[in-house]
């Protein structure tokens, strides 16, 4: 292993560094190399969170104080970004995924993906673990994937050795053309057991499938749509290495936010009162706390007004102390009609803006017309009329055209 990675060395901690000491110097680390604060010291934050997502994990440790990276990288757990950004690196040539080393072996054996659905909760505060049961295939134990009884293979009768089927498949009266199958009876191989040598547990088929599960661990800031990657967990056939079990994070929708990178969105409705004479609102966070937003008196809120509650974000995915911000967009109920006495609002009045001043127009062209409310044209199935039509009139003899589809209804 080369010394240029040393975990330990990465954290400024020796060996026996107890949890704590190497949680500060991580904290200390993260701040001093977040790339939005160093953006020129290139890997160095990879490193240093890649050094203490292994020393603060017990297991990680330990593996790595018995087997070093190579151990790690065995053990799992890891996803192929992060080996990849590093090990390319540190390593090149190490033959790790995807590396060198694979194209002289057999071909890995394809990846078997599953969805995982989690909560926003659930990757807010991590730690959870999600059992997920599949369907693996693997090389049968029993005949170790011969299919039958060592050295009792005899030519397929099917294909005569050939491993291929042929069929013809007729095109016309007179035209037929040869089809070239797999033999479906050696797999292709060829060969085949008699009844007596032929494996039981896999009938010869030489791979089993069998139901497994596997307990995921949902980290802090995991995202939608990332990838926990278990190498080897997938399934095996013959002449292959075995895959990988990818698991793809699937977030539920939440009832309160939405979810950008490592920011939350919230929509509040408040009252015209709050929206004017202050404002304070408990928001349940996804942690458990109840979040008491409250903003100077003398502002006002007006609809579509955003506002930012700093740090109460989604934590960082491998870097949970940071965390994104809470936006939180505001929308203004106002009272019902007649909410209050004709003479009261008279009073209201004097504590608003006051209204600009009115001039009634001159001449005889003035009209005074009476206003309606506005409801939009709904059809008998309930569906918005278009704004426009191919015709001037539709079936209902309204005109075409958004605003004249109106209806106005008098109170
Ligand atoms: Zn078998
Ligand atoms: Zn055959």
């Amino acid at each position: 292993m080369s010394a240029e990675l040393d975990l330990y060395k990465i954290l400024g901690v020796d060996k026996n560094a107890s949890d704590a000491d190497i949680k500060k110097n991580y904290r200390k680390l993260a701040k001093e190399f977040h790339p939005d604060k160093n953006p020129n010291a290139g890997d160095k934050f990879k490193e240093i969170s890649f050094a203490y997502e292994v020393l603060s994990d017990k297991e990680k440790r330990a593996l790595y104080d018995r087997h070093g990276i190579k151990g790690l990288q065995e053990g799992g757990g890891f996803d192929d970004d992060m080996f990849g950004s590093l090990f390319g690196r540190f390593f090149p040539g190490f033959g790790g995924f995807g590396g060198a080393g694979r194209s002289r072996g057999p071909p890995k054996c394809e990846s078997t993906v599953l969805p995982v659905k989690v909560t926003l909760e659930d990757l807010y505060n991590g730690g959870k673990t999600v059992p997920v049961t599949y369907n693996r295939i693997d090389i049968c134990d029993k005949c170790e994937g011969r299919g039958g009884k060592a050295g009792a293979a005899v030519k397929c009768r099917t294909c005569s050795g050939t491993g291929v089927k042929v069929t013809l498949q007729q095109l016309g009266p007179n035209i037929a053309r040869q089809m070239q199958t797999r033999c479906p009876d050696c797999q292709g191989n060829g060969e085949s057991f008699s009844e007596k040598d032929r494996c039981a547990p896999c009938s010869g088929s030489k791979t089993v499938e069998y139901e497994k599960t596997m307990e995921i661990e949902i980290e802090k800031g995991m995202k939608h749509g990332q990838k926990i990657v278990k190498h080897g967990e997938g399934s095996q056939v013959p002449d292959t290495e075995k895959g990988d079990l990818v698991i793809v994070i699937q977030q539920l929708q939440h009832a309160t936010f939405t979810r950008q990178d490592d920011d939350l969105y919230m929509n509040a409705k408040i009252t015209l009162t709050e929206a004017l004479c202050g404002l304070k609102l408990v928001v349940k966070h996804l942690d458990g706390r109840d979040l008491v937003i409250s903003h100077p008196v003398g502002t006002v809120f007006k609809t579509g007004d955003i506002k930012c509650v700093k740090g109460e974000g989604m934590p960082q995915h491998r870097n949970p102390f940071e965390h994104g911000n809470l936006y939180v967009k505001f929308e203004v109920t106002f009272p019902e009609n007649n909410f209050v006495s004709a003479e009261k609002l008279k009073e209201l009045e004097t504590y608003l803006p006051p209204r600009p001043t009115f001039v009634l127009p001159e001449g005889e062209h003035v009209e005074e017309v009476a206003l309606h409310d506005y409801e939009e044209f709904r059809d008998g199935a309930g569906n918005r009329g278009e704004a426009y039509n191919s015709s001037d009139e539709d079936e209902d003899g309204h005109e075409g055209g958004g605003f004249r589809q109106a209806q106005c209804h008098t109170q």
